[in-house]
């Protein structure tokens, strides 16, 4: 048999354990992995299902079959455990701007600025603050094992502070000269993709930013919730966006915010994304708290039917060989076999630069001072405490996690919409968690029945 075997079942094999063994193995199932004998993974390796007990066997059926031996379910628990205590900032978010040219219905940040509001923006010397200190903190999380660090460029419109972003990208390109930063830093802008020009494309190809445009699907759903301020759609500035990138060799992915306007179609829209706008990586992104009421929105039948369609569209992309980046994640977590801790680098990986130059872990408290610290070149945030905490915010340490099916592939949605919902980063993200559950749930099946499809073959 050649299946691989995989971890992530909530389900627990009974074995003869010694007392010393028991709480460890005990703690190693409350993180989701079924263990077996060494000696059981051996035999259904090579197909001597007549080694195995019956019992075991009718057992590993039933639970559908996801397992690790006693020997790696250990390792795994002691893996787990030292991960929180490693130190790793692996994503700068630099919002260059409160401004934007839209007001998309469902956005956390240009709705919540009360009227008459002035908009701040960055200027280089916050920048330049932000990308200095990120610098400061890389040596340690690349011995960490930080493998892609990351710069992305954030809003409001980050293109309507044209100014600050090209000089930013300067010197980080002269730090990567200079080996500052690795040359393999990544650099990302998300933007709407109406104000994109040739001399910004040009721009971003020099630097070889990629670039990350919303497009909520074809103009009849996009426009409902794309609107500028004078009200008119924004779908064919976006897609000229897109063009004027492709033909400037600019990287381009699109990231789809999924609301009541286009929940009903997302399978439809993951079509549409790969045939007409010819693109191979797309993400669908879960409402964060904040944009305008939708009259008939209940949370409950968004994030039940959110679940289930992702996983739709899951297999619709990779039916092509292409990806929708957040079920992707887990999915590809899962075939890994590698605990997904975070599904958001706020928990403590992240560094987020906002328009006043305040430093803090998640770019939705923009409104707020809670969550934010003044800009200070001298910090260091893996002793900091406000990241400190953050980072251990997983479904790891989260009691409410530990029994659940998704705990070791889901990574705990979004800490901010558990706080504005539920009153703590520490509670669930409600609206995330039948999405996990629903792609665990999906995964675990598939290997299952091929584990299954292959057994009887060889019976
Ligand atoms: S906590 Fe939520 S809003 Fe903040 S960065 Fe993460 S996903 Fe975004
Ligand atoms: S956040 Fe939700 S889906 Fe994820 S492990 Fe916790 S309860 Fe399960």
């Amino acid at each position: 048999m050649k299946e691989k075997y995989y971890k992530l079942s909530p389900f627990v094999h009974q074995l003869p354990l010694t007392n010393n063994e028991y709480q460890t193995l005990y703690n190693a199932l409350t993180l989701g992995l079924v263990v077996v004998r060494k000696d059981v993974v051996r035999a259904i390796n090579k197909g001597l299902w007549q080694k195995i007990n019956p019992a075991t066997l009718r057992h590993l059926q039933m639970i559908k079959a996801v397992i690790l031996t006693e020997e790696t379910g250990f390792k795994e628990l002691q893996k787990a455990q030292k991960f929180f205590k490693r130190n790793i900032l692996g994503v700068l978010c630099l919002m260059l701007t409160e401004s934007c040219n839209l007001r998309c219905r469902y956005c956390f940040i240009e709705h919540k600025f009360p009227k008459g509001h002035r908009f701040n923006s960055m200027n280089f010397e916050m920048a330049k603050c932000g990308i200095d200190v990120f610098i400061r903190h890389l040596p340690e999380s690349l011995e960490n094992g930080l493998i892609d660090p990351t710069v992305s460029f954030y809003g409001g419109e980050p293109l309507l502070n044209l100014p600050v972003f090209e000089k930013s990208l300067e010197y980080i390109a002269v730090q990567k000269e200079k080996g500052k930063l690795p040359s393999k830093t990544f650099l990302t802008l998300n933007t709407n993709g109406t104000l994109v020009s040739s001399k910004i494309a040009k721009i971003l190809k020099k630097y070889e930013v990629s670039v990350s445009l919303s497009i909520d699907g074809p103009q009849i759903v996009h426009d409902l919730a794309r609107p500028d301020i004078k009200k008119k759609g924004s779908f064919h500035r976006a897609i000229a966006g897109i063009k004027l990138l492709r033909e400037h060799n600019v990287n381009v992915g699109i990231s789809c915010a999924v609301a009541m306007h286009n929940l009903k179609n997302l399978e439809e829209i993951s079509e549409w994304f790969m045939d007409e706008i010819e693109i191979d990586v797309f993400g669908f992104n879960i409402l964060v708290v904040g944009g305008l009421p939708e009259p008939n929105f209940d949370l409950n039948d968004y994030s039940l039917q959110l679940g289930e369609k992702m996983v739709q569209c899951f297999q619709i992309a990779r039916k092509r060989g292409k990806q929708e980046e957040r079920s992707f994640r887990l999915a590809k977590s899962f075939a890994d076999g590698k605990i997904h801790y975070y599904d958001c680098s706020a928990c403590g990986q992240q560094l987020v630069v906002d328009p006043r130059g305040r430093f803090g872990p998640c770019h939705a408290y923009l409104h707020e001072e809670k969550n934010f610290v003044s800009p200070d070149y001298s910090i260091n945030l893996f002793s900091h405490s406000l990241w400190q905490e953050w980072k251990k915010r997983s479904p790891l340490n989260m009691k409410a996690c530990l029994k659940c099916i998704a705990l070791g592939i889901c990574g705990g949605g979004c800490p901010y919409n558990a706080e504005v919902r539920e009153g703590s980063i520490w509670k669930l993200d409600k609206g995330f968690c039948p999405f996990a559950k629903s792609m665990t749930k999906f995964l675990v099946m598939e290997v299952a029945e091929k584990a299954i499809m292959n057994y009887n073959k060889g019976c």
